[in-house]
């Protein structure tokens, strides 16, 4: 009779869970854990919300397809782990790897201690295509750009069988905490909207990716770019909780492409999505500083403004600019906002109001439910120019000719800035331009915009341009 530990965390699911399917195939009983440990569970807000929901859903499931009781506790996972393996003569514990600079330390640590006291530790990999360390260009060293990385990994891209659980090792009962003592939910009502747009968990991971594939795969390289459209997947918190892992979906996609009526263009384009995914894991592991220093050490001189009251009229979506706003808007009352009008609040907050990347980085940690450290990280320092295979400086968003190229016919804008309804489509994205501005901002509770984009251009190159030489 052996017992083993299934300690959870960023993959909760039960499906595809290496880790799951491993303990339940070599032991009679199994505990499955969720360790709540401030630090390191969440990003902010958004994510607590997300996370009570997931666990809620994963605790059902455990019990009804496995009849596992989920044993949640709070605090320092060593000191727990240590005592529930003196307390229940656990031999094994496993878990899927973790991938932030942190978490590998922790992880480390609680590795080597159980080691010592002669636990059968088992690490698996349960939420990338490739391990960060497995990839290496001809000299060795890691990749710094995208297109030679994806072209390496997507040479060998195949997914691998399903694993299904056939094993029914018996529960271990231990004392458990119960999910709303650790009041991950927000006290404001500010998330009262989250849950008529997400259904976090397992179930909600697979009606998403089933939806896209129906919907939106086909087409998915154009339409993808208009935020009116929704057509992406919205897998991406479903996937940073792991309640996906990127080889189910690639097995869904290899089956989709039997069909040969296919579009193979948006496939590919999607696959490529995963791979900069991947690519931010990978960057993340090769240069753990990337949430904190510019990638490129030129940047260290620019000289951010970071005024705090134009950082605050970002966040509230109070810029003057329609489609930033509604960027902003969006991300506040869904958790999420759309890849390209991530790019562009990106870049107006970077290029247009001179604030240092690293506190737009915090805000969306704070509010996205797929608040990512890789993902984030990577893509901000894209945006501002300073990253690894960045935009180059000299590409400066300008949001009103995104806004009328994305969202030509003012969709998205009414949707998430209503005082901007009555406004027709060739004034809608820059109402400061009309001939009738003067009324129009009478008629209209809405701020003009708080920075002029031509000049702000102009002296976000001269800044670079000094960085430069
Ligand atoms: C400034 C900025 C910050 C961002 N912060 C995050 C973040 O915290 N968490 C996060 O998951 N993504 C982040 N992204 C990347 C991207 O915007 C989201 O992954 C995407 O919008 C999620 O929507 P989706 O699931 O419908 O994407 P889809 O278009 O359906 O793509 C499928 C999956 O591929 C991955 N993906 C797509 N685009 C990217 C990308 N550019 N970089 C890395 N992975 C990508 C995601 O996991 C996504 O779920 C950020 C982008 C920008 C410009």
């Amino acid at each position: 009779m052996t017992n083993a530990i299934v300690w959870f965390r960023q993959d909760l699911r039960i499906n595809d869970n290496p880790a799951l399917f491993e303990a339940c195939a070599r032991h009679a009983s199994v505990m499955p854990i969720y360790i709540f440990d401030r630090k390191n569970s969440v990003q902010g807000r958004a994510q607590a919300w997300w996370l009570h929901h997931s666990l809620n859903a994963l605790e059902k499931s455990l019990h009804a397809k496995l009849k596992l009781k989920l044993i949640l506790q709070q605090g320092d996972p060593l000191a727990i782990l240590s005592e529930l393996i003196n307390k229940f003569s656990i031999n094994a514990v496993y878990w899927n790897r973790c991938y932030e600079p942190l978490v590998i330390g922790r992880d480390k640590k609680i590795k080597a201690s159980l080691q010592e006291i002669g636990m059968d530790v088992q690490s698996f990999n349960g939420s990338l295509l490739n391990e960060p360390w497995a990839i290496r260009n001809k000299k060795g060293d890691f990749f710094k750009v995208f297109t030679p990385y994806w072209k390496v990994c997507r040479t060998d891209l195949f997914s691998s069988p399903k694993q299904e659980i056939i094993a029914r090792p018996a529960t271990i009962e231990a004392i458990s905490d119960k999910i709303d003592d650790w009041k991950l939910l927000p006290t404001v009502n500010w998330a009262s909207q989250f849950s008529k747009v997400w259904t976090p968990g397992e179930k909600g991971a697979a009606q998403r990716l089933t939806q896209f594939i129906n919907q939106h795969l086909n087409g998915y390289k154009i339409e993808r770019d208009f935020p009116e459209k929704d057509a992406t997947s919205r897998l991406s918190p479903h996937l940073h909780f792991g309640e996906i892992s990127p080889e189910a979906i690639l097995r869904a996609i290899e089956s989709v492409k039997k069909d040969p009526s296919c579009d193979l263009i948006g496939i590919e384009h999607f696959l490529s999505e995963l791979g900069w995914r991947e690519f931010s894991y990978y960057l993340l592991y090769h240069v753990p500083s990337l949430p904190h220093k510019n990638f490129q050490e030129d940047f260290d001189a620019f000289p951010w403004h970071n005024d705090k009251v134009l950082l605050r009229s970002w966040q509230k979506g109070m810029t003057g600019y329609p489609i930033v706003d509604a960027g902003m808007r969006e991300l506040w009352a869904t958790g999420y906002m759309h890849n390209r009008v991530r790019m562009i609040v990106a870049s107006f907050l970077t290029k247009d109001l001179f604030i240092d990347w690293r506190l737009g980085a915090d805000w969306f940690l704070d509010t996205l439910v797929d608040a990512d450290l890789a993902n984030n990280s990577a893509s901000w320092q894209w945006v501002a120019g300073c990253g690894a295979d960045a935009a180059p400086y000299f590409r400066i968003f300008n949001p009103v000719l995104q806004s009328k190229k994305f969202d030509p016919n003012g969709v998205y804008i009414r949707r998430w800035v209503p005082e901007l309804n009555s406004l027709i489509n060739d004034v809608i994205h820059a109402p400061w331009e009309a001939s009738n501005s003067a009324a129009i901002y009478a008629k209209i509770n809405y701020p003009r915009p708080i920075v002029e984009h031509s000049k702000t251009r102009i002296q976000a190159l001269d800044y670079y341009s000094q960085l430069k030489n």
